[in-house]
Order: structure tokens, then sequence, then C-alpha cells
């Protein structure tokens, strides 16, 4: 583990590419509204991975479900919670609220080669560093935000 404080501005910025890339391979269309925020204490590589993983499932639940999509990802400061908010919002199905609280179990896939283990693992290591991951989706689309401690040095 390699801790270090971190702009999450920069980190989503280096990642861009990359979903950018797989946004178009599967017609989506991705938009960015990053905010400056405070810094983030957490290890830059098990970030990016959470990110990653979230961007994954946007992407895979508007590349089956429907015929492309839109991908937006937010940084947004919470200054009255001292959160640090990170949005990957998609237009994908949604996801039905009877299944809302079994995203996070272990091994709870609904997709044929699916591992079920993203989410859980998104979680353990957001929870570890002090912060929590949402799910929202109301009938269509979903939005998982990743909160953080901001830390003013
Ligand atoms: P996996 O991706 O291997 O299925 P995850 O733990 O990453 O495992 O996700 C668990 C389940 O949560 C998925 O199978 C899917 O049903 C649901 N899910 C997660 N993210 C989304 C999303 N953005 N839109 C719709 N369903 C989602
Ligand atoms: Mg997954």
């Amino acid at each position: 583990l390699r801790m270090e404080h971190l702009e999450m501005e920069e980190l989503i910025t280096v990642i861009a590419p990359l979903i950018s890339s797989e946004a178009i391979l599967h017609n989506i269309e991705f938009d960015m509204q990053l905010e400056p925020t405070p810094l983030v204490y957490a290890d830059r590589e098990m970030l990016k991975q959470v990110l990653w993983n979230l961007v994954k499932n946007a992407i895979e639940a508007m590349a089956t479900e429907t015929n492309g999509g839109k991908l937006t990802i937010r940084s947004t400061w919470q200054e009255r919670e001292g959160l640090v908010r990170v949005e990957i919002k998609d237009s994908g199905p949604g996801i039905p609220h009877y299944l809302l609280d079994r995203i996070f179990d272990t091994f709870f896939t609904t997709k044929e080669t699916g591992t079920g283990l993203g989410l859980p693992i998104c979680q353990r290591i957001i929870n570890d560093l002090g912060g929590k991951l949402q799910v929202t989706s109301k009938g269509f689309g979903t939005t998982v935000s990743v909160l953080m401690p901001g830390v003013k040095i």
C-alpha cells in the first residue's frame, strides 16, 4: 500500500483516455465535469482500480441492455460534509430496487460471465479508506458515487 495525498480531478484525467476508448467501442457518449476539490488520502492504484471497475459496470450496463448511451463522471466538493464526491452516472437500464441491497454481496451478479466481485471489492477498499460508496437507481440509469474525506493541507 502506498498512501499519498491525491487530486481526484487529476486521477480521473489520467484514466480518461482509457474510458474514452472503451466508450467509443460501445457507441457511448462520454462526458466529464470535474471541479477542483481538496485532496484525498489513498493508494493511487487502488483508487484507479475502483474507478475503473465502476466505469466498467456502467459501460457493461449500457452495452448489453441498450444501444449506446451516456456516461458522465463528475467530481464535486461537499463542503458541509467534508467529502469529495465522484459520480459515475450511466443511462443504462438501472437496477431494480429489490436488487439494490444485493449488489454488494460477494458473488452476486446478473451477468452470464460476471464474477460479482467488483462492487464488494470497491466497497471494501473505499470503506477502508474512510469513505463510502453510494448507489442510486430509479427505474432508469444508475449513479454510483464514491465519497472520500477531503484533506486540506
Ligand atoms: P459483475 O460486474 O461481475 O456482475 P459487480 O459486483 O461489479 O459484479 O456488480 C454486481 C451486479 O450489480 C451486476 O451484475 C449488475 O447486476 C449490478 N450493477 C452494477 N453496476 C451497475 C450499473 N451501472 N447498472 C446496472 N446494474 C449494475
Ligand atoms: Mg463489475
